[in-house]
C-alpha cells in the first residue's frame, strides 16, 4: 500500500477511528517522512474482501473493478454498487 501524506489533524482523525477499533483506521500514512501503518492482524481472505467492498461502496465505486460509477438508481436516489459493464453482466441475470 502506498502511503498517504497526512496532516496531524487527519492523524488525530485516524486516532479517534483507533480508539473505536473501527476499520476506518486502516491505512498507510506518511507524516513527516515517517510511515505508520494501520492493518488488520491476520485477516482472512473473506474479511479482506468485505473490507474493500465496504471501501468501495462508500467511495461510489465499482465494487469488482473501483471503476468510479456515475449512475445512480432512479428509485432510491443512490448511486449503484457497480459500474454500467459490471451492472449489465450482473444485476441483468435471471
Ligand atoms: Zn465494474
Amino acid at each position: 500500500m502506498e502511503p498517504k501524506k497526512v496532516t496531524i489533524k487527519k492523524l488525530e482523525g485516524v486516532i479517534d477511528h483507533l480508539k473505536k477499533a473501527s476499520e476506518e483506521a486502516i491505512g498507510t500514512y506518511l507524516y513527516k517522512g515517517l510511515r505508520i501503518q494501520i492493518s488488520q492482524y491476520q485477516a482472512s481472505g473473506s474479511e479482506r474482501f468485505a473490507r474493500l467492498y465496504h471501501k468501495r461502496r462508500k467511495l461510489g465505486l465499482c465494487v469488482i473493478c473501483g471503476v468510479k460509477v456515475t449512475a445512480k438508481n432512479r428509485r432510491t436516489g443512490k448511486l449503484y454498487r457497480l459500474c454500467d459493464v459490471h451492472r449489465k453482466k450482473i444485476d441483468k441475470q435471471p
